[in-house]
């Protein structure tokens, strides 16, 4: 078997690392992950004639060239590998965890966290098992500070990926009820959120904390270092600023105040924004700069953007949904929107047992004069008796095909479910 120094001797003479012999680049190192239904093992050879530098494979069958190398488990390789790149590399690590906001964080602190240092984070949504080692390998000896986002939908998923990346930093941005088919139930999320705050705590290492959250507050209590941000009784602290449909920030810094002007929508976005700003500012980064960061971020990834077509304002949130996140963006768009507004709602998946309460406690939340103009997708929503006003459909394709005859002309809509509900479909429609 194959040396985790061999493969790392390989790794430095590689262009890139890639999982996908779909994908391949000229002088890549190819790992052959196995699937349900793939077995990458048996693309090995091919990615070596398409140009890879090296493969690795754990089916020996499959290693019948030279630059082919043969491991145990070539999961357990990569992750090995990626474990072994960050401390060869031995730069700061600030690891992301949380049922909601992780990806927007993590773009808002790699952004204001870029102004002063050279940044990698994690691309896109790469957040597991896989992604994770993904992003470590991605940094290199230029690099100055790593920004780690981490997804769980299991017990012992956290923990695994602080093992892998060896965080010096936290945050858990919040904790809430997603994934509960997974973690079996909303004290399995506390637990498993909670192992980023035990791997820190046990690395003499910093997290940084929401105070306005009880929970995150007592979780992490017996750490002794760790930061706080909030809107009060905190080390930093912040307010929002109303400016719709955009949140703004007005951050109290040593200095003195600033605003923090954002492009994003939800009012939630307010703890993502303050805690970008609250870790900026640990590490020393200019407010002046924070200031201009926040300002310069885009969201163009379906997550609390605002599309305008014609008369008609998109808030486009149909990413993901949990519980949590769309409670927290129908508040935010009933209180901050003016002038007719239209709810496209879509399943929150993967509750199990949870499921059938969780959707009839967001039904309840529309308010009656709303509910002539809401649209539900999805066989979860379906199940709940809505009363004779909402609209219900099955599948996306029956809400596009009633659109088409009954267009909305004008207005704000909020567009919001999970990614599988495919609720982007209806986007093509409104204009
Ligand atoms: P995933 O689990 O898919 O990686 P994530 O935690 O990375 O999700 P984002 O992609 O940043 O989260 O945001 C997804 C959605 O969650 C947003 O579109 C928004 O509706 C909601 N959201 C974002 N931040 C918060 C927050 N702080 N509190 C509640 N909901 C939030
Ligand atoms: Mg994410």
């Amino acid at each position: 078997m194959t040396s985790i120094e061999t493969i790392y001797g390989c790794f430095l003479k590689s262009t890139q690392v890639s999982t996908d012999s779909r994908k391949i680049e000229n002088g890549c190192i190819f790992f052959a992950l196995k699937g349900a239904n793939f077995n990458g093992n048996k693309y090995a050879y091919d990615a070596l004639k398409k140009g890879a530098a090296y493969a690795i494979v754990d089916e020996a069958e499959y290693a019948t060239d030279d630059k082919i190398l043969l491991v145990d488990n070539v999961l357990t390789a990569l992750q090995q590998l990626a474990h072994y790149h960050r401390k060869q590399l031995g730069l700061p690590i600030l690891a992301i965890t949380g049922t909601n906001g992780k990806t927007t964080t993590k773009e808002l602190i790699s952004t204001v966290l870029a102004k002063k240092f050279k940044v990698s984070f994690t691309q896109g949504n790469l957040n597991n098992h896989i992604g994770v080692p993904l992003t470590l390998l991605a940094m290199d000896k230029n690099t100055e500070f790593g920004v780690v986002e981490m997804g769980a939908n299991h017990p012992g998923e956290i923990a695994d990926l602080c093992k892998i990346a060896d965080p010096d930093f936290g945050i858990i941005t919040n904790i809430g009820r997603a994934h509960l088919e997974g973690f079996g139930s909303f004290e399995g999320v506390i637990k498993t959120k909670g192992e980023l705050y035990d791997y820190i705590g046990k690395k003499n290492g910093v997290i940084f904390y929401n105070a306005d959250n009880k929970l995150l507050e007592e979780i992490g209590e017996a750490l002794p270092k760790r930061i706080s941000y909030g809107k009060e009784n905190a080390s930093f602290t912040g307010e929002t600023i109303q400016s719709p449909p955009f949140i703004h920030v007005k951050a109290n810094f040593k200095k003195g105040v600033l605003y923090l002007n954002s492009n994003l929508i939800g009012d939630f976005n307010f703890e993502n924004i303050l805690a970008a700003a609250c870790i900026a500012n640990y590490f020393d980064v200019d407010p002046l700069k924070i200031q201009q960061a926040i300002k310069e971020y885009q969201p163009t990834n379906n997550r609390s953007q605002l599309i305008n077509k014609g008369e008609l304002k998109i808030i486009m949130d149909a990413y993901n949904a949990n519980p949590t996140s769309m409670a927290a963006s129908i508040e935010s768009f009933l209180e901050n929107l003016k002038g007719d507004k239209y709810l496209i709602l879509g399943d929150m998946l993967e509750l199990g047992e949870y499921s059938e309460d969780e959707h009839t406690k967001i039904v309840k939340l529309i308010p009656e004069d709303l509910k002539s103009s809401t649209f539900l997708v999805g066989k979860e929503f379906t199940k709940v008796n809505t009363g004779d006003s909402i609209k219900s459909f099955i599948h996306v394709d029956e809400l596009c095909a009633y659109l088409r005859s009954e267009p909305i002309k004008n207005g704000n809509i909020l567009i919001k479910g999970s990614r599988g509900i495919q609720l982007e479909k209806v986007l093509d429609l409104l204009n």
